[in-house]
């Protein structure tokens, strides 16, 4: 119970690997914000059961990331609610494929806001509580396209190269009050986010979605396998451990050797 008595804040955290983090975090005893949407009585149901499955307080609040005033106000509910806010993990992020000549200017504004613009807004908020406790762990999930490009995700990649400069702006700022920042940049991770452009594929191609997932590794990944959102919620835990005090501004990646080439 590494993190007994913690609080963490864990944004997308009702889907995918925001929720493989979530349970990890609370598997370690930390109280746990969780955030993101969805059915509500999924949503309650999910929450009830990390409640009882861990022992910890778990809260949910779904405010829309994409308006920085509610994630100023996601910060502080949690600090209100919870008492305090330890981990902040950076996690909801949204995704859409086009050429940059067709691509919706409001799908732009939407990925930007969300995917870059909501981790600075949350940090901001943030910080403040961490340095005066001297103690302070900050994740933001970035993506492998933090690091490299592909076609056709404009959107995606700046915000997630955004994110990655944001992490190491931030672990400076921070780099003596007990505060670290790290970026985490998964390869393919098989969640809804995927599943959706698996089956965009599958419909554009004429394919299935299984023949459709092996062509999505083979294109980027040298290693054919999804990582797991649990496996990502373990190197969570890792980065908020005593072992990782001193890992700060890295961009670490979790990738199946995708940036290796
Ligand atoms: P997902 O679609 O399963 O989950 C996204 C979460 O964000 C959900 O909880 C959703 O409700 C929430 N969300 C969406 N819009 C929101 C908003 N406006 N305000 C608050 N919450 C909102 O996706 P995922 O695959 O688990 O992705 C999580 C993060 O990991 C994203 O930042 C994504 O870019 C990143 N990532 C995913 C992969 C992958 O292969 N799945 C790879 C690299 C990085």
């Amino acid at each position: 119970m590494a993190l007994a008595g913690k609080v963490a804040l864990v944004t997308g955290s009702t889907s995918g690997i925001g929720l493989g983090i979530a349970r990890a975090l609370a598997r370690e005893g930390a109280d746990v914000m969780l955030n993101g949407f969805g059915d509500a009585a999924q949503i309650e149901r999910l929450r009830a059961e990390i409640t009882m499955e861990h022992s910890v307080r778990v809260h949910y609040n779904g405010a829309d990331l994409s308006d920085p005033l509610q994630v100023a106000a996601l910060v502080s509910t949690t600090q209100r609610e919870l008492g305090a806010l330890d981990v902040l993990v950076n996690n909801a992020g949204i995704q859409f494929v086009s050429p940059i000549e067709d691509f919706p200017d409001e799908k732009w504004q939407a990925i930007i806001a969300l995917n870059l613009s909501a981790t600075f807004y949350a940090m901001k908020a943030a910080i403040p509580m961490m340095k005066s406790k001297r103690w302070g762990r900050i994740i933001n999930v970035a993506s492998a396209h933090g690091l490299v490009a592909s076609a056709n995700k404009i959107a995606y990649v700046a915000a997630k190269h955004g994110v990655v400069g944001a992490t190491k702006v931030a672990a400076l700022e921070v780099a003596n009050d007990g505060v670290t920042v790290n970026a985490i940049c998964p390869g393919w991770v098989l969640t809804p986010l995927v599943e959706q452009q698996l089956k965009d594929r599958a419909a554009a191609s004429g394919g299935d979605v299984a023949s459709e997932a092996v062509k999505l590794l083979e294109e980027k990944q040298p290693m054919l396998s999804f990582t797991s959102p649990e496996a990502i919620g373990e190197m969570v835990v890792f980065l908020c451990s005593d072992a990782a005090a001193t890992i700060t501004g890295s961009p670490l990646s979790i990738d199946g050797g995708w940036v290796a080439q």
